[in-house]
């Protein structure tokens, strides 16, 4: 009975309240349509999260109007909406703003026109002369990464009004301007159109193996296929497939991966059927693009992780390309794995999932091994062409023979002088997030700390600045050290830029580009250089993960691995599989083309486990050993992980309050959990705050998060600690 309404009110999600339906709205309101209601003095939007014929609350108003002419959420939505907010304990209504894209949130269909706002040209030299406050420097921030926004969506995602926004205006730092909302970002580029091609022999197993699971229904598929092995090829023919029997489908792939070439390949297949949502889009673009798919003018999305809500009826697939990256998790609230929605969502919808990588996440193949997914593998690469040589260099020796430690062993300076000679291109990858380029003194050890945040200040050399990639705060670089008074206070450690110069000198006529997330925010900068080095423009290419991923270059025959130590010695149960996975994807950057391929991997613990594993691509074993160690343990696979993140400027205010925590939660899971002492966190401060965690690892999630959702909601915190629960947490930092 269609009586009573649940509404989630969207500009406070954590609100849930009910309505009376009138008889005029009774037939055409469903679950999931956004309605406007009266809440206190004014009108606000929400949407029907659920219906009953009585409510616990007397006097109750009636919902005004329905504000869409279609809703925007289907019921699946509510469902799956439903099944989120209670295994990642988090407020339904959070989880819903997180399903819609804020640009369709916050307009109507027919209103196109919005304001939007952008910094001016010269915006860093008027901010150096005016100071700005807090507020406005995170306005100033927020379009320094984004470009330009819509001022809804400025709003919306760092919480200020307009008021400053305004401010900024009037100081001449940004610009306020009308925006119209409605373009299609690849409305002119001509894409040649692409046939299917005649599938290997594993390729034809995998599609036959994925079109039978569609006429079974839900079925997950792990496709484990080597890198260039043409798992995207047999994605495309699945999707065709799809299409022949009317229905939908999506795609996920990594943000990084989602470069002009990957979204061309399914343009030239399937034509202007194709909808694609990322964050490079413009807001407007956006808008649009889900609008396209809601109103079944395109049936095909290729996006990235909040993609996964796409509003698509008659779901016939969802794949998950590279489903072992990190980047498929949320790092806020709700902190959900788009790859785990996507197994969801699939199950919900009776859809197949395919979930693809050449390594997949531990979890992803012990649910292969036990047969609650179904495994495919592709073993060889297209053509038969081989996998690159991978070859180990241990850092000791050379140090040794060089008489000191030194950032390029000879054998790499001479392989990449050879392919520089042969007109051949190198790519240098540096795993380095979570490790400062720190300015250490050498006489005294004194480094450079954020006050903010226990990190080391990153040097970057371009602007001679420090700056915290934590908090982002920014100073000049000090010419003495200010604690021995050392002149020779200098930059130490390994960064991209260090390994820039170091080249920029080895090799003065080479031309050397780095790509690393501190210069590729400007929007199509990131393109833009691929686009270069597709283009033969560019010798040697240093980077961070943004290059190992899903990148195609025909000409580079050569890969170095500056330093595989650093994510080996990540405090993280899972640093062997990054670093297993992070080899064996730069490896597979080479030798894509006519030449063969070489790796070049430097280390100085070259026979740790992980390591020799990536040097034989050996994913079997290396998973064999590992989920003997996680077994042991009971780390995951073999348990779900639970972090409980307190964070609190006062430290024994937050180590109280953490201790307190694991005691009620040990009180509650009795033994049915394995549940950590309150510890302070890798990252120990950030922001301000000190951070402690409590660590929960049980078999069943449900468990975890029924009970941790009981214990919190009892919890009293003091009003300054705030805590993030992050159920199935990747990021233990
Ligand atoms: P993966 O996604 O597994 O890394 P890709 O799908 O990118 O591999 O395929 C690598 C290359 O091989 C692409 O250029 C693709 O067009 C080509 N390819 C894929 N399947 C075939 C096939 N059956 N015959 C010929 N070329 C193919
Ligand atoms: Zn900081």
């Amino acid at each position: 009975m269609k009586k009573v309404a649940k509404v989630i009110i969207d500009s406070s999600p954590d609100l849930q309240l009910d309505y009376l339906v009138p008889d005029a709205l009774a037939d055409s309101l469903e679950l999931g349509s956004s309605v406007v209601v009266p809440c206190g003095r004014r009108f606000a939007d929400g949407y029907v999260v659920g219906f009953s014929d009585k409510s616990r609350f007397p006097n109750l108003k009636e919902i005004k109007s329905i504000s869409n002419s279609r809703p925007l959420l289907s019921a699946c939505h509510i469902e799956l909406a439903r099944w989120m907010a209670s295994y990642y304990c988090s407020p339904l209504g959070k989880v819903i703003q997180t399903m819609l894209p804020a640009a369709v949130r916050r307009s109507d269909k027919g209103h196109r026109e919005q304001l939007a706002v952008r910094l001016v040209e010269n915006w860093a030299d008027i901010a150096a002369s005016v100071k700005p406050t807090e507020k406005q420097q995170q306005i100033v921030d927020f379009l320094k990464t984004e470009g330009e926004s819509l001022l809804s969506v400025l709003m919306d995602k760092t919480g200020v009004t307009s008021a400053p926004v305004k401010t900024l205006q009037r100081k001449g730092i940004v610009e306020i301007f009308t925006q119209q909302v409605g373009r299609n970002p690849s409305d002119n580029k001509t894409v040649l159109p692409s046939k299917p091609l005649d599938l290997m022999p594993e390729q034809a197993d995998s599609l036959k193996l994925i079109l039978e699971a569609m006429n079974e229904g839900n079925r997950t598929i792990l496709l484990h296929g080597v890198t260039g092995s043409g798992k995207t090829e047999v994605y495309m023919q699945a999707i065709a497939e799809v299409r022949r029997l009317g229905r939908t489908a999506i795609v996920l792939v990594p943000e990084i991966a989602l470069t002009p070439q990957t979204v061309w390949r399914f343009k030239a297949r399937f034509g202007d059927r194709i909808a694609v949502l990322h964050s490079h889009l413009s807001e407007g673009e956006r808008h649009d693009e889900w609008h396209r798919l809601n109103d079944g003018e395109a049936d095909i999305v290729i996006g990235a992780r909040s993609a996964v809500f796409a509003p698509v009826k008659k779901l016939g697939l969802i794949v998950v390309d590279e489903e072992h990256e990190h980047s498929y998790k949320q790092e806020d609230m709700p902190r959900y794995n788009a790859r785990d929605i996507a197994v969801m969502r699939g199950h919900m919808e009776g859809c197949p999932v395919v979930l693809g990588s050449a390594t997949p996440a531990l979890e992803s193949w012990h649910n292969a091994r036990m047969g609650k997914y179904l495994l495919s593998s592709l073993t060889k690469r297209v053509d038969d062409k081989k996998m690159p040589a991978i070859r180990i260099l241990d850092m000791r020796r050379e140090a040794e023979a060089q008489g000191r430690p030194s950032v390029f062993s000879k054998d790499l300076i001479e392989a990449i002088r050879s392919r520089i000679e042969r007109a051949e291109q190198t790519i240098l990858f540096l795993n380095r997030r979570g490790f400062a380029t720190s300015l250490t003194c050498p006489q005294c050890g004194f480094t450079a700390m954020c006050e903010n945040c226990s990190v080391s200040l990153t040097y970057h050399r371009s602007d001679e600045s420090l700056r915290c990639h934590i908090c982002g705060s920014t100073r000049k670089v000090l010419n003495r050290c200010p604690s021995c008074n050392d002149p020779q206070f200098k930059y130490s450690g390994i960064g991209t830029q260090r390994i820039e110069s170091i080249m920029g000198k080895l090799f003065p006529h080479a031309r050397v580009q780095r790509m690393d997330s501190d210069m590729t925010t400007a929007k199509n900068s990131h393109d833009r250089i691929l686009g270069a080095f597709r283009a033969g423009k560019i010798d040697i290419m240093i980077g961070t993960q943004m290059i190992a991923k899903g990148l195609h270059f025909p000409n580079v025959t050569l890969v170095g691995v500056i330093y595989a130590d650093l994510s080996l010695h990540m405090p993280d149960f899972r640093a062997s599989e990054r670093t297993f996975q992070l080899i064996a994807q730069v490896a597979g950057r080479a030798g894509r083309g006519e030449q063969m391929g070489e790796v070049i991997v430097q280390t100085y613990t070259p026979h740790h486990t992980a390591i020799q594993s990536a040097r034989e691509l050996d994913y079997d074993g290396f998973c064999d050993q590992e989920l003997e160690f996680r077994k042991e343990l009971l780390y995951p696979p073999f348990s779900h992980l639970m972090c409980i993140t307190l964070r609190c400027p006062s430290e024994s205010k937050v180590s109280f309050c953490a201790s307190a925590l694991a005691r009620e939660l040990k009180k509650a899971f009795l033994n049915s959990a394995i549940i950590s002492e309150a510890v302070p966190a890798p990252l120990s401060k950030a922001k301000s705050n000190y951070r402690y965690q409590v660590m929960l690892r049980a078999k069943s999630a449900s468990k975890i998060a029924s009970t941790v959702t009981k214990v919190m909601n009892s919890f009293n915190l003091p009003p300054k600690v705030q805590v993030s629960v992050d159920m199935d947490a990747l990021s233990l930092l």
